[in-house]
């Protein structure tokens, strides 16, 4: 893979309605045509995705979604996808025609803004249209708006700057690692390679693992299982084991107690959503009733190992576990269901694939309505009996 994922990259979703001119102002700012332009209202359908380096500030990823005041029957279905976008939203530009400022559609953005936690600029477009009276009272209304005409491909550089300065707000050095090991550290990475490993590759969190580690400074030794033992006496004073939450049992029985241990999994419970909301979730593991209705969610669809572990073997576990007939669901790709009181626990994936902020829209969709929610690694680790020692190292 040459370029970041876009799970990396920052989400920045342009809204308004129709023919306010989303599609041509992503066009303006990324200089080609990413989306279709069209004088005929409701041209977008699908929300468009369009990566790209912003620079200085870094990889992001433009998403134009379709306007949301669009009535017709299909207009229904291209809305919902829209509102779907707010869900991985990190940063929102809502764009209004200077000629037809709609207050209602507006407020009522700003209010789903709101409720999503989403920082966001407003943008009055077709400047070139208006005259100076017009420019003048709009200005006055919108004191932090940025005024631009996409067409004329007036302000787009400022645009940007201002988008920029806006992003770095508060941003902070998001790390997988870096935080928990020293600069040349030791970390010993333990990758089963079995029937059930993809060929010829590493799955995405180990990789993301790995390259987290080069760029803290931290000496890192990828192994199998089977190779651990001899790992562990080559390398010394190790800092930190990280492993595949597969192979949780047999590796808290190698690595000796004063090394810390934890899995792959687990920093990705803290790395993408709330680790201590995931932790807390598989403590009610001990609450569940005969019959129980467990969600499993797994945001790839086509993962062999991963459905395995899904479909099968958390399943399996948590029945042993809890001497329980359970009834499972589950959801696999990137779709998540907005009804989830019906359920009585969720268990996600890693989430290497999803933007940290979809994960945490999940989590707390999940804890408004009173469901536990934890994930992969967690409970695997809590049913290994190993939940305490793998999160220490997140305590020193
Ligand atoms: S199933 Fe989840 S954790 Fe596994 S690769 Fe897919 S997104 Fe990543």
């Amino acid at each position: 893979m040459q370029t970041t994922p876009n799970a990396n990259r920052k989400h920045i979703a342009i809204y308004g309605n129709t023919n306010s001119g989303k599609s041509s102002l992503l066009n303006a700012m990324v200089g080609q045509e990413v989306s279709l332009v069209s004088h005929v209202k409701g041209t977008t359908t699908d929300p468009v995705t369009k990566p790209m380096e912003l620079i200085p500030f870094g990889a992001v990823v433009f998403i134009d979604t379709a306007g949301l005041n669009d009535t017709s029957e299909l207009g229904e279905i291209r809305v919902k996808r829209s509102r779907k976008v707010l869900q991985r939203t990190d940063f929102a530009i809502y764009v209004m025609d200077g000629n037809e400022e709609d207050v209602i559609s507006y407020e009522k953005t700003l209010h789903d803004f709101r409720k999503y936690n989403i920082p966001h600029m407003t943008v009055i477009n077709k400047m070139d249209t208006l005259s100076a009276e017009e420019l003048q009272a709009l200005k006055a209304k919108h004191k932090n708006a940025i005024f631009v005409s996409s067409l004329k491909e007036q302000n787009i550089l400022q645009l940007k700057d201002e988008l920029i300065r806006r992003l770095s707000i508060g941003e902070v050095e998001e790390t997988i690692i870096g935080d928990l090991v020293p600069a040349n550290g030791k970390v010993i990475l333990v990758v089963p390679v079995d029937s059930e490993a993809p060929k010829g590759r590493v799955i995405l969190p180990q990789v993301q693992v790995l390259r987290d580690c080069l760029d803290h400074g931290i000496k890192s030794y990828v192994v199998r299982d089977s190779e651990l033992a001899s790992a562990l006496e080559d390398m010394g004073k190790v800092d930190l084991v990280v492993t595949d939450s597969q192979a949780f049992h047999a590796v808290n029985q190698m690595v000796p107690s004063d090394i810390p241990l934890t899995g792959f999994s687990i920093l990705y419970a803290r790395y993408k959503g709330d680790l201590q909301a995931l932790v807390d979730g598989v403590r009610q593991v001990e609450n569940l009733q005969e019959n129980a209705h467990i969600l499993i969610a797994e945001s790839c669809s086509h993962n062999h190992s991963h459905e395995d572990i899904g479909r099968v073997k958390i399943p399996k576990l948590l029945q042993a576990y809890t001497g329980k007939q359970l009834q499972f669901t589950f959801q696999m790709g990137h779709d998540f269901p907005e009804e989830l009181s019906a359920y009585d626990m969720i268990i996600h994936c890693g989430s290497c694939m999803l933007n940290k902020k979809v994960m945490q829209t999940r989590i707390d969709t999940s804890l408004e309505e009173g469901v536990p929610i934890t994930n992969y690694g967690v409970i695997l680790a809590y049913m290994n009996r190993m939940l305490d020692r793998s999160l220490e190292i997140f305590q020193k």
